[in-house]
């Protein structure tokens, strides 16, 4: 039981070092539980190689876990983030579309490079480096790199002057559609839910039509408790019940250093809206 009635004692977005966060697995299990969570689901992008390790530790430390995932999708021509849980960690497509995803990660970090080589910024090296380092490459890990190296002074600085849209170093989404995200976690028996919706550059009523059409796809639920954005919640309530959405909370927790969004430090999903951890084939 959560010691905190301010929170439901669940996170189900959080990343690993299998993708873009710093931690181990069994490091964010065991901040999870520090934090007081007694509900999780590790969801890199792209990867589920962290779940094993996850599991393991969740069983030791009494925190049900359960798998999950962070999907990069596209949706007229922006990457959209679709959180993936309880699904079957070995189904076929699934893992054809994680590899698939992985190799078009790799393609776009070339890109980006080549595009940033042309405004004298030496990012090739730096790409070759992460692809030898990391099983997903992701422009959390060229940022990084870029701070590191002196081309920007903060991780705020580099997505808004070099790797954001309207950026040099932007390229557009190359991911498979939206729909293909849930019909793919829907074949592996999980749910879809669409992972923080206002952090895309939608006009409102565009929005609405983007989750119109996720709902319609098969998609289960939204993230409605999202970090620390405490303000956004009671409008995202509505957008939930809007569309028929069960609604879903988690940190998207990277980094410790990082003080804003630890785990489980999450405000309680509104009453008006139904949880989708509901729906989960929660072990006993
Ligand atoms: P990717 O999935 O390779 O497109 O990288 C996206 C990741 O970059 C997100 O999951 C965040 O972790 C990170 N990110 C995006 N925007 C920012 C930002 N303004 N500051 C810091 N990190 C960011
Ligand atoms: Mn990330
Ligand atoms: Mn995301
Ligand atoms: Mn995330």
């Amino acid at each position: 039981m959560s010691t905190d009635a301010t929170t439901d004692g669940v996170d189900l977005h959080l990343h690993s070092r299998h993708s873009d966060g710093v931690l181990a697995p069994a490091e964010v299990v065991d901040l999870a539980a520090a934090g007081h969570v007694t509900l999780l689901a590790l969801t890199d992008h792209d990867t589920i190689a962290g779940l094993d390790e996850t599991l393991r530790r969740g069983a030791e430390r009494g925190i049900r876990c359960i798998t999950g995932v962070e999907l990069s999708a596209s949706w007229r021509g922006q990457t959209i983030h679709v959180l993936g849980f309880d699904f079957d960690p070995g189904a076929q497509p699934l893992q054809e579309r994680l590899s698939q995803v992985q190799d078009l990660r790799r393609v776009r970090l070339r890109e980006i490079a080549r595009r940033l080589e042309r405004k004298r910024i030496a990012a090739a090296e730096l790409v070759a480096r992460i692809e030898s380092a990391y099983g997903v490459v992701t422009r959390t890990h060229l940022a990084r790199e870029l701070v590191a190296c002196g081309a920007a002074r903060s991780m705020a600085e580099v997505f808004k002057r070099l790797l954001g849209r309207g950026t040099p170093g932007h390229v557009p989404s190359n991911f498979p559609s939206l729909e293909s995200a849930v019909q793919c976690l829907r074949a592996a028996k999980g749910l879809a839910v669409l992972a923080h919706p206002l952090r895309y550059t939608l006009s409102a009523g565009a929005r609405r039509q983007m989750l119109q059409e996720f709902s319609a796809a098969g998609g289960t639920g939204m993230e409605v408790v999202c970090g620390n954005a405490r303000a956004h919640i009671e409008g995202l309530a509505q957008l939930a019940q809007r569309f028929g959405l069960a609604g879903s909370v988690g940190s998207d927790f990277h980094d410790p250093q990082l003080p804003w969004n630890p785990p489980g430090r999450l405000a309680k999903l509104p009453a008006s809206v139904h949880p989708v951890w509901r729906h989960f084939r929660l072990p006993t």
